[in-house]
């Protein structure tokens, strides 16, 4: 349920009720607002102490979330939820980051060299997978840790916040330690455990939805990792399967403007994985725009004949800079920014 605070609550009758909630057992998820401050309290059996809120002077009134995702959906949190990056950048606001870099880190030259690429033009979040889940154990599985390095340097030497994946639990901590973001992939959208031990750390996830996933599960899915804390979670549309060969993947366009209906997460399209054809990712990069993405994520690499994993689908440096400078146009159309 969530308990709504009067209007212009101080720090001490917020500390109260908060103090009751882990008294019962609860843990409290707190949203500020500008003049109101709102707190679920979110568990089994949450609702037996209605009455206990309600004749607290400090509760304006209890309501209920009838969604099962709980503190993603918009009844929880109306405002749009902006995720802050270092160096200033922001995801959920105005403008429209593009995150952009290798499938897999090759080594740390090609990753620099990638990624002064995708600055240059205009990107502003480096990515990159050290461990890479791949559909046959006999390709390249990543660099590991190693890969983690290079890409911390690369972010630090590029001024960019970056993004790789963590494929199991035991991941996590490395990826909280050399990235700015941690990525669950398609694969692992049901790996609730990872989702929790991403939930218990502090670092913002970019949870993409799985290829089977509905939206309803992927809303639930992210509710696992807010849960736990993070309240920091980016969803991301990378295609979902259907009946269709011609593309990699179908890029749920439709999935945007409804799932941003019912969440105030911000919604990252990654047209590269959507299409999977390297001549059609920018059309699709340009529709994500028009249909609402919070950001969009790109694989690029120089030579994709060479790439370790997914060249068919990276875009060359001369595509990504004109697909930067299109981007950018189109964003004002919107009004929005790049
Ligand atoms: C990736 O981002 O390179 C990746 C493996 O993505 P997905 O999990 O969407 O397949
Ligand atoms: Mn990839």
């Amino acid at each position: 349920m969530i308990i709504t605070l009067k209007r212009k609550s101080s720090k001490q009758e917020e500390a109260k009720v908060i103090e009751k909630i882990k008294k019962l057992g609860y843990v409290p998820h707190i949203s500020r607002g500008v003049d109101i401050t709102i707190i679920g309290m979110i568990g089994e059996f949450a609702e037996k102490y209605k009455d206990v809120f309600e004749s607290m002077e400090e509760v304006d009134h209890i309501s209920e979330i009838e969604k099962p995702y709980k503190l993603a959906s918009r009844e929880f949190k109306k405002e749009n939820t902006v995720v802050k990056l270092p160096y200033g950048i922001e995801v959920g606001g105005n403008k429209v980051p593009v995150i952009a870099g290798p499938c897999a880190i090759e080594s740390k030259a090609v990753l620099l060299e990638i990624g002064k690429i995708v600055k240059d033009a205009g990107g502003t979040i480096l990515r990159g997978g050290a461990f890479k889940p791949r559909s046959s154990p006999y390709t390249f599985q990543g660099l590991g840790e190693k890969g983690l390095k290079y890409m911390a340097y690369a972010g630090k030497k590029l001024e960019m916040p970056t993004v790789s994946e963590a494929m199991s639990v035991e991941q996590v901590p490395l990826l909280s330690e050399y990235c700015d973001i941690i990525q669950i992939g398609a694969r692992n959208i049901q790996n609730y455990d990872l989702l929790k031990a991403c939930g218990k750390q502090k670092k913002p996830v970019l949870l993409k939805r799985g290829m089977a996933t509905t939206i309803k599960e992927w809303l639930l899915s992210a509710e696992y990792i807010l849960s736990q804390g993070n309240y920091n979670v980016m969803l991301c549309e990378r295609g979902i399967r259907t009946f269709e060969t011609a593309t990699r993947f179908t890029l749920d366009l439709n999935a945007v403007p409804v799932i941003k209906k019912m969440t105030h997460l911000p919604v990252v399209l990654d047209p590269s994985h959507g299409i999977g054809i390297r001549e059609h990712v920018p059309t699709m990069a340009k529709a994500c725009l028009a249909a609402g993405a919070d950001a969009i994520a790109l694989e690029i690499h120089p030579r994709p004949e060479e790439a370790l994993s997914d060249g068919p689908q990276s875009l060359l440096p001369d595509q990504y800079n004109k697909l930067m400078a299109e981007l950018k146009v189109l964003a004002k159309a919107l009004d929005r920014e790049i």
